[in-house]
């Protein structure tokens, strides 16, 4: 029988990558947390009317991304493709609007059937705020400073902030005549995805990836050029507000994001370290999605981070920097001690010792094999544990266990095998935390 294989782009995440995962999930949480944001999680399936009005019709995560399919009921159903119609919809759904403005976040899933390649998968994960009655300048500044500050504490370097402003829908309305008047001219020199573009959705031509369709667009006139004066007003306002935080960044003019809601600020967070997939971070203002959706007109902010692309990125800084806070972050727990035993009463008591000692609050790893000691001391090694603790059916009858460092320089010595505080004590203190 052929070996079953996981479907392509969809990716199992080991305990290795799990362990990092966590870390930069424990650090967001905690950055969330003093900044004011709540928790939220919805459900990984939705109603397909919620993303082709929430994300819209012309996108291609709605045209040709999305995992859509009848349920038993006979319903269209969507695995969500990304967060935000979701997190506006519950928002919606239980009145949440209606006690003031929201500021949420999430993490989890998304999935989007696109071509697998690195950084690139159809099962993918996310890490994202919403700030939902937010229609302040300073609030555009705040959720920026918000990803940018948990990139700098994660120890990720080589990231560059792009910045545009979409403008009002007229501004866009405007700006769109404009871009397709121009690109009408040459349409037979664009590719051929970006000439289908031209009707459908002609901003997103300027996401286009094509080299050639890049150089022409050189030349076509930008979206800065079309802002009324209140759109270009707010603009500066946001630069102002991100220089006097210190944040740099770049104006981009071709800028635009590839779902269909945004307006005003739209930004990107790109790294060096990524090849062709280089946006580790995406968002803006949707201030017309929560009508969109059904609720009263209601200003709104917010962006994405793809964890995947965080961790490549991760990687790289600790490398680049192996003291660094990327390489504390992706380092793996190691134990503190690693119980080497053999022999019958050995065996149990080291049971008896590893519990003791975990409920100390102790990493512990036992060795169940059995093994001749050598063979147990030198996974004992493997393990990077600070101390083996060994066990013998001597050293239980005489109540003691023998302590053997491993990683430092130290004194094996010997302890009471039943005084685990004491023995927690030594263990503990060498820990180097
Ligand atoms: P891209 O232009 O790379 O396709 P996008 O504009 O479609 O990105 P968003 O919808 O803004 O991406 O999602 C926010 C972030 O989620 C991206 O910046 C990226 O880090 C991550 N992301 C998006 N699609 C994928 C995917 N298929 N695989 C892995 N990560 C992804
Ligand atoms: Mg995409």
């Amino acid at each position: 029988m052929s070996q079953l294989q996981s479907l392509r782009g969809m990716v199992d995440l080991l305990p290795e990558t799990l362990q990092r995962w966590q870390a930069v999930e424990a650090m967001a949480r905690q950055h969330f947390q003093r900044s004011g944001f709540g928790e939220i999680r919805t459900p990984l399936l939705e109603t397909t009317d919620l993303f082709c009005r929430g994300i819209g019709e012309g996108t291609d995560v709605v045209g040709k991304e999305m995992y859509s399919f009848q349920d038993r009921g006979d319903r269209s159903c969507t695995l969500r493709p990304e967060g935000t119609a979701s997190v506006v919809r519950a928002a919606l759904q239980h009145g949440l609007l209606s006690q003031g403005p929201q500021k949420l976040w999430y993490a989890g899933p998304m999935f989007r059937y696109e071509r697998p390649q690195a950084g690139r998968q159809r099962q993918f994960h996310q890490i994202g705020v919403e700030w939902l009655g937010a229609d302040s300048a300073r609030s555009d500044v705040e959720v920026i400073a918000l990803a940018w500050d948990l990139l700098a504490s994660l120890g990720v370097g080589g990231l560059e902030l792009e910045l545009n402003s979409l403008g009002t829908s007229e501004d866009r309305q405007a700006y769109r005549n404009a871009l397709v008047a121009w690109l009408e001219q040459r349409s037979e020199e664009l590719d051929p995805d970006s000439q289908a573009r031209l009707s459908t959705n002609p901003l997103r031509i300027l996401d286009s990836k094509n080299k050639d369709t890049q150089a022409l667009l050189e030349h076509a006139p930008t979206l800065t050029d079309t802002l009324c004066d209140a759109s270009r007003e707010r603009f500066a306002e946001v630069q102002r507000g991100l220089n006097a935080l210190g944040i740099p960044f770049r104006l981009n003019p071709r800028l635009v994001r590839g779902l269909d809601y945004y307006s005003h600020t739209a930004f990107e967070i790109t790294s060096d370290q990524l090849g062709a997939q280089a946006t580790v971070c995406g968002g803006g203002r949707y201030d017309g999605l929560i009508g969109q959706l059904g609720g009263a007109p209601t200003a709104a902010i917010g962006w994405a981070l793809g964890m995947e692309r965080l961790l490549l990125v991760l990687e790289a800084a600790a490398q680049a920097a192996p003291d660094g806070p990327a390489a504390k972050l992706v380092a793996q727990v190691t134990p503190d001690a690693y119980v080497v035993n053999r022999g019958d009463q050995a065996s149990a008591a080291a049971l008896i010792l590893a519990r003791g000692l975990r409920a100390r609050g102790l990493v512990v790893e036992l060795d169940g094999s059995g093994a001749a000691f050598g063979k147990q001391f030198k996974r004992a090694d493997r393990s990077g544990a600070r101390w083996a603790l060994v066990l013998g059916d001597d050293e239980v009858d005489g109540r003691q266990v023998r302590l053997k460092p491993l990683q430092q320089a130290g004194e094996p010595q010997s302890c009471d095998l039943d005084d685990l505080q004491a023995l927690s004590v030594v263990l503990g203190s060498s820990s180097g935390a």
